[in-house]
């Protein structure tokens, strides 16, 4: 592997933490992007990486979606995120779970952690029992706060009406066809929230009976998760994997919006150029699914303060994402740059590396 600091994924991180505690086995790394906002707030991920290089790319690349993610949110909050290492099973124990919570006290509050893929509410309560810096725990009552999930697809269905407006000038979701690709916490949520508004689905997922049930439900067609990205649509919304829009699949498409919920849904920063010159209207990933760390943020921030934070506070600011977008949209048609390079610009602006 070359230097850390030699990896295109590095981008003048300020720290980067390995941890290794020998007692429990952990092995982790925290990626600490920006504080320039704030403290750097991001979630852990528990995987197996068979080559642990991809693990520092990993960490490296979703810390500095972070920072992007939480400034466009206009959060007082910078970017990190942390990997634990799992090994070949998979191995998830209570005290590496500790020793991870006693690695996160020790940053002093410079970085705030949460749930993220392979890392249960569960597993975040035994996290919370070694240091405060933790967001992502259940609901109490009206609070916000749990699971980021439906406020992530609160955000979606907005930053998708509002992309029915822009684009094809339409007023209301109802006949506005949608393709769902990933019909999980996010996915399926925005299913119903357009459902209720009147929206034309078609759903893939590779759980086919949850996929099928939510379809009947709803009155939705399904079809293969082959053909989810070639559907005859209004808006192509992806919901399950990174990367899904690269040559061929842009080159497949027939849909004039793209907005969804997956982070990192263009395989290269040139693929924004892609859809731009098929016309294809793209809500930059980090700016459309911000609802889920907003939620985040105000449980943490009241938290720290010692006071609740009720779920209408919550969805106010999520609902500033779709004028967001239109800004972006707006700068892209009269500047011929792309809505993914105008979104990564200003971040950029934000963390004070404009
Ligand atoms: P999830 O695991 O609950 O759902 C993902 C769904 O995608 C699953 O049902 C899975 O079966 C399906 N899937 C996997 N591969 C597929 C394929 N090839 N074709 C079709 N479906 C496939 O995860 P989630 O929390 O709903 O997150 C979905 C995406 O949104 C992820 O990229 C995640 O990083 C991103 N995201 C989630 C949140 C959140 O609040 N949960 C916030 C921001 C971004």
């Amino acid at each position: 592997m070359s230097a850390l600091w030699d990896l295109p994924d590095y981008d003048d991180h300020e720290v980067v933490h390995f941890v290794r505690d020998h007692a429990s086995g952990l092995s982790a790394i925290i990626a600490l992007h920006s504080t320039h906002l704030g403290p750097a707030a991001g979630g852990t991920r528990f995987w197996h990486y068979a080559d642990k290089t991809n693990a520092v790319k990993d960490v490296l690349r979703l810390s500095r979606g972070m920072s992007y993610k939480n400034a466009m949110a206009g959060l007082p909050m910078g970017g990190g995120k942390a990997v634990i290492l799992a090994d070949e099973d998979r191995t998830k124990t209570p005290a590496m779970l500790a020793a991870f919570g006693d690695a996160v006290e020790r940053l002093g509050g410079r970085y705030v952690t949460a749930e993220d893929v392979g890392i249960s509410v569960a597993d975040m309560q035994a996290v919370a029992e070694r240091t405060s810096f933790v967001s992502g725990l259940p609901a109490e009552g009206d609070n916000a706060g749990g699971d980021p999930g439906p406020f992530t697809a609160f955000g979606i269905f907005l930053g998708i009406q509002a992309a029915a407006k822009f684009k094809l000038g339409r007023d209301s979701m109802d006949g506005v066809h949608v393709a769902i690709q990933g019909t999980g916490s996010v996915g399926g949520r925005l299913a119903r929230l357009l459902a209720k508004d009147g929206a034309k689905l078609t759903l893939a997922d590779i759980d086919a009976d949850g996929a099928n049930d939510l379809a009947s439900e709803l009155g939705a067609e399904i079809v293969s998760t082959d053909e989810i990205m070639q559907v005859e649509c209004d808006v192509f919304s992806p919901n399950a994997l990174g990367g899904v829009l690269d040559d061929a699949s842009i080159a497949a498409l027939r849909s004039p919006i793209v907005a969804g919920g997956a982070n990192n849904q263009l395989a290269r920063p040139e693929h924004g150029k892609l859809l731009a010159q098929r016309e294809i209207l793209y809500a930059p990933d980090y700016v459309i699914n911000a609802g889920g760390i907003i939620s985040v943020a105000s449980e943490y921030f009241a938290k720290t303060e010692n006071r609740e934070v009720d779920v209408a506070e919550v969805r106010e600011r999520i609902a500033e994402i779709p004028g967001r977008l239109v800004s972006i949209w707006e700068e892209a048609a009269s500047s011929g740059r792309t809505s993914a390079e105008i979104a990564d610009a200003r971040a950029q602006e934000l963390i004070g590396r404009g």
